[in-house]
């Protein structure tokens, strides 16, 4: 495992909390083992970072990443789809439902953008970036150009496929990364988890603890 000295939390570093929603908590429909487990940790966390963002996983009903949208099909199938292989899931975080709101424990009140993603009914959206389809953008880059943001720290839900497909997709974009471990949990399917790592280590995601914040 590497660990490399983190940037300093200043202006011009965000930290992005990814998904912190019902459908993921214990009793949710997607339930990330340990999920509600983040909130306390991000609670603390977030109080470092001036720039927080949050995001919202938000999909129409019957969406394309629902199992219950393709005949046949059961949840954690993988299937493909137009754009590349896509594993299949519980009906989670859809539009105005309990399940997509975000965690009431979230204290947070001074994060300056709620990203919702997934919007589109064809498409899933795992980063914060890009789409699944691996060309439609959500407009976070250009925000945080804009802001004179460069580093982020990611956390939230889940590591092995929010978590990492942003700071992935960070790095692709230029922006430098950084995972906060114990900040995440992760779903852990057919080895995502590890493969996760693996992927965001070569990319240049550096993987730290909370407590190795500066
Ligand atoms: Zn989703």
């Amino acid at each position: 495992m590497k660990i490399t000295q983190p940037d300093a939390i200043d202006g011009s570093t965000a930290l992005i909390v990814a998904d912190v929603q019902y459908s993921f908590m214990a009793g949710g429909s997607l339930a990330v083992p340990g999920g509600d487990e983040v909130v306390p940790v991000i609670n603390a966390l977030a109080k470092r970072f001036a720039n927080v963002i949050l995001t919202q996983d938000w999909h129409p009903p019957g969406h394309g990443s629902f199992a219950s949208s393709h005949s046949g099909s059961e949840p954690f199938d993988t299937i493909a789809l137009d754009y590349g292989d896509q594993i299949l899931w519980p009906d989670h975080c859809v539009q105005g439902s309990e399940g997509a709101r975000l965690h009431r424990d979230l204290d947070i009140s001074h994060a300056q953008l709620v990203l919702r993603k997934g919007y589109h009914k064809g498409v899933d959206s795992y980063s914060a970036f890009i789409e699944a389809d691996g060309t439609t953008r959500t407009g976070l880059a250009s925000y945080l150009r804009e802001r004179g943001i460069a580093s982020i720290y990611v956390c939230g839900l889940a590591t092995d496929f929010c978590v990492a497909w942003t700071a992935l997709d960070a790095r692709k974009l230029g922006f430098a990364a950084t995972v906060i471990e114990d900040a995440c949990r992760a779903i852990d399917t057919q080895g995502s988890l590890a493969s996760a790592w693996e992927r965001m280590e070569s990319a240049g995601v550096r993987r730290v603890r909370s407590t190795d914040l500066p």
